[in-house]
């Protein structure tokens, strides 16, 4: 079974859309930890369409090019 388990991010509805907290809201489900805030968990909504499963926030994707610069600086 090629299956994965599958985590189910929270989401919720609003206005009509659905929206989902970030996978870093747990370091340890998500699958960029590194990511995430230093200093604890992100809690940033997104609006996500149906197919969605997993959310990296804009935040967090923001880090995470700032960590490639940091890295070559
Ligand atoms: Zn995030």
């Amino acid at each position: 079974m090629s299956k994965e388990p599958g985590t189910v991010w929270k989401t919720k509805e609003k206005d009509g859309r659905r929206m989902m907290i970030c996978q870093n809201s747990n370091p340890e489900l998500s699958k960029y930890p590194q990511w995430g805030p230093s200093d604890g968990v992100c809690e940033e909504w997104a609006e996500v369409g149906d197919e969605t499963v997993s959310l990296t926030c804009w935040r967090c994707a923001t880090r995470s090019v700032r960590g490639i610069d940091n890295d070559r600086i």
